[in-house]
């Protein structure tokens, strides 16, 4: 609420040119030929909007410091960028933030990326992965850990049993977080077409 205020206060600069009144202008976007697809581990589809470099990487640490504009600017150039590969008979799925990262900003990036994402797209949204390391581990026997395998727990299994899968995620730079999640899905039931992201490191 009172960042929204402050959005509508205080509007934001291009992080581009300087321009009052947009924290991206359409000049400053990246370009459609920036945007890729590529095979990453376990033969994952990634598209990504961009490079982690320049005005695209200063839009995305601008909406991780927690700045709407930033995000929404994000999502409709992860839309456009993604036409094609996403369809109504998708489900989105957010790559989970770590711990630390979430409870320091008090949100969840990713869910919020693709809640925006499946906005503009028109797909829906599931919050069906959480991580399984750290304190879910604890207290748990080796042969339970080892069942568990992976980094990745999926929370909802009757939901996505037999859903069409695209993962979301901000940044992708090796492509094993995706792997993990992607094959976690799979261990649900799902089939994962793809994983759409804001940019590749
Ligand atoms: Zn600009």
């Amino acid at each position: 609420m009172f960042a929204r205020l402050f959005d509508a206060l205080f509007p934001g600069r291009c992080v581009g040119c300087g321009r009052a009144g947009t924290v991206l202008c359409d000049a400053c976007r990246p370009r459609p030929e920036a945007a890729r697809r590529t095979c990453g581990p376990g033969g994952l589809a990634i598209a990504s909007a961009g490079r982690y470099a320049g005005v695209l990487r200063r839009v995305i640490l601008l909406y991780k410091r927690g700045r709407r504009d930033a995000g929404d600017a994000l999502s409709s150039l992860l839309a456009e960028r993604t036409r094609g590969i996403l369809a109504p008979h998708h489900v989105l799925v957010p790559v989970p933030t770590t711990r630390g990262r979430r409870s320091a900003r008090g949100y969840d990036q990713s869910v919020r990326l693709a809640r925006a994402l499946g906005k503009h797209a028109g797909v829906p949204v599931l919050v069906a992965l959480v991580q399984s390391a750290g304190d879910a581990q604890r207290g748990r026997s080796r042969s339970e850990r080892l069942a568990a395998r992976g980094r990745f727990s999926c929370v909802a299994p009757a939901l996505v049993a037999g859903t069409r899968v695209v993962l979301v995620d901000d940044v992708v730079t090796t492509g094993a977080t995706l792997a993990d999640c992607a094959e976690t899905m799979r261990r649900a039931g799902a089939v994962v077409d793809a994983a759409v992201v804001l940019a590749r490191a």
